[in-house]
């Protein structure tokens, strides 16, 4: 089974209460290997809900108590991407997740990339908070802008 951030495939889960909806994942929707998961939600956040960012570091520095995160008008949600994270960790163990397909660049689910909290478009190397979780626990990361056709076939096989 593979974990996918639940916007990719459609789903309005997104801060402002729409979808980044990835034409080839959605192809492949009816493979039935595919688990939806928005992790903000799954911690609480409301959609829609303020942008929010990781404040100058990374999703390991959060899960470590180094940084927070926080929405654009400086409330600190700290806990509920950590709630987040660590129910999708649950969902990897249920059932048997062996990888997972993230949104570039989000706080929770950035792969290679996460914005550096100044909510200025700047971009900072590092995992948002779930995808550093994941990869703490070995289960390997993919951005669904580094997908290809070939790549899905060998993840789905
Ligand atoms: S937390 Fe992840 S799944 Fe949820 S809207 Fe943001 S990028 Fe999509």
């Amino acid at each position: 089974m593979i974990i996918v951030s639940a916007c990719l495939l459609g789903l309005n889960t997104k801060y402002d209460g729409n979808s980044n909806a990835h034409t080839l994942l959605q192809e492949y929707s009816s493979s039935g290997k595919f688990i939806p998961v928005c992790p903000e939600q799954l911690g609480g956040l409301p959609t829609p809900r303020s942008p929010m960012e990781i404040v100058a570091g990374t999703g390991q520095d959060v899960l470590a108590g180094r940084c927070a995160v926080q929405g654009e008008q400086g409330e600190v949600v700290t806990l509920q991407f950590r709630q987040g994270a660590t129910e999708v960790l649950k969902i990897v163990r249920i059932l048997k997740v062996t990888a997972a397909i993230l949104k570039e660049r989000s706080p929770s689910c950035g792969v290679n990339h996460i914005y550096d909290g100044s909510f200025s478009h700047r971009r900072l190397s590092g995992q948002g908070v779930t995808a550093a979780i994941l990869k703490e626990h070995n289960i390997p990361i993919y951005s669904e802008e580094d997908l290809t056709e070939e790549l899905l076939q060998a993840l789905l096989a």
